[in-house]
């Protein structure tokens, strides 16, 4: 019988796997074939490397998961330091909206998104979940960078970027999942988003819902963001916004719930008995002071809590280190207790439960045979990474996402030795400078 030949062995690496007894292996090494991976084992069990097309030495660097940034705005890179420190209302109100009915057109949101693709790429993140407006120029940015990514449609009830007559709103997230539908190559899926209770009403909510349940995609909100949010739902409806989702018959298992900052125990025992999942993106709600999500709560009720960046004018970077350590931390403050949001729980959030967040935890999430090649190798010779007792700390509280030198999308290497394959970097920059200009 012929040996098996791979397409790529990486070796001498630590090998996080984010399955689901979070098996992590030292001096590790992993093959890919074709567009998958196909083989993990460990060097001290069986030192033989395999006949493969070609290899890596991870150099006792991690290799773990692509990063799943599950809830961003690729376009907003556009608005970087534009507006900050300012409440979320002012800022988005008096800087964001209008910024965007002045700076967003097909062309700036594709040169916009190219420019967070390779900011992410570079920072090891794989597969993106995103919402904006003009979704289609986000996908095409998206696909041109070869990542992975569900792309939404947004949905307001006032004249958006690519929307001018609100009433078309519906049949615009209609038309883009269809048309995203009948892509081939896999790599990206639709989805529809309703910026938040406060900007879409009781039927926009309803009919968009209707509408992601009819074509089977995930629907995906802002929710329970701000203080001053809960008090305008409180006052014209009566009721939080939780409470509020759950009487239009939204809360189901392929609704993304995101930032779930205001909400109480009875909330979350809602939450988890529709199965609904959520998104926690703690350095926006730390810069917009919107408060601090009950994420260990959460997670001890059983709800599936995947880790964003928001979009990059309220953050201001799409850096997923940088957030897994802001997650880390800020329950422990929150909580008066260091032993909560271990390293492993935000290592998992940053991977297989963005996954399943965005529904393809069947497809990536984890390095486990059969399932894609979409995977990130930190070089840990750099000082701040030495030495490694658990890698899972390693990656939250010490590396950042500059210490990334490999990411493979599918069996692609998109990124090698820190530097973009494919993207062209200096012309990304130029066009986006020139948007800004304009
Ligand atoms: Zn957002």
């Amino acid at each position: 019988m012929k040996p098996e030949t791979f397409d790529w062995v990486i070796h001498n690496a630590w090998i996080v796997t984010a399955d689901k007894d979070f098996t992590v292996i030292e001096n590790g090494a992993l093959a890919v074939a074709g567009d998958r991976l196909a083989r993990i084992w460990s060097l001290d069990d069986d030192p033989q490397l395999p006949p493969g097309r070609q290899r890596l030495d991870a150099a006792g660097g991690i290799v773990l998961p692509g990063l799943v940034n599950a809830h961003t705005h690729l376009p907003m890179t556009l608005f970087r330091g534009l507006a900050d420190d300012l409440p979320l209302m002012t800022w988005l109100e008096e800087h964001m909206f209008p910024a965007e009915a002045r700076y967003i057109n097909p062309d700036s949101v594709y040169w916009a998104s190219l420019l967070a693709c390779a900011e992410l790429l570079l920072s090891g993140t794989t597969t993106i979940g995103d919402a904006y407006f003009l979704a289609r120029h986000v996908a095409a940015a998206v696909a041109e960078a070869g990542m992975r990514a569900v792309v939404a449609q947004g949905v307001i009830d006032f004249p958006a970027p690519g929307v001018p007559d609100p009433a078309e709103k519906i049949g615009h997230a209609r038309a883009f999942v269809n048309h995203v539908a009948g892509r081939a190559d896999g790599l990206i899926r639709p989805s529809i988003f309703c910026h938040s209770p406060y900007t879409c009403s009781e039927r926009t909510l309803k009919e968009a819902k209707q509408a992601a349940r009819d074509l089977k995609v995930p629907f995906q909100i802002h929710l329970a963001e701000t203080g001053d949010e809960y008090r305008h739902l409180a006052g014209k409806y009566g009721c939080n916004p939780v409470q509020w989702m759950e009487r239009l018959g939204i809360l189901d298992a392929d609704t993304i719930l995101v930032h779930c900052v205001h909400i109480d125990t009875d909330d979350i025992a809602v939450i988890a008995g529709a199965g609904a999942k959520v998104v926690h993106c703690p350095e926006s709600n730390m810069k917009l002071a919107c408060g601090i999500a009950p994420v260990p709560e959460m997670l001890a009720a059983g709800i599936c809590v995947g880790l964003g960046t928001d979009g990059s004018a309220s953050n201001n970077d799409l850096d997923l280190f940088g957030e897994m350590g802001s997650a880390a931390r800020m329950h422990k403050v929150a909580m008066d207790d260091p032993t909560v949001m271990d390293a492993a729980t935000v290592v998992k959030m940053a991977t297989i439960d963005g996954a399943v967040v965005l529904g393809l935890d069947g497809l990536i999430g984890s390095l486990e045979v059969g399932k894609a090649a979409d995977l990130v190798v930190t070089d840990c010779r750099a000082p701040n990474l030495v030495p490694i007792y658990h890698p899972a700390s390693t990656l939250v509280y010490a590396a950042r996402g500059a210490d990334v030198s490999h990411v493979m999308v599918g069996g692609r290497w998109l990124v090698q030795d820190g530097r973009l394959n494919g993207l062209d970097l200096e012309r990304i920059v130029a066009r986006v400078k020139e948007a800004v200009r304009a």
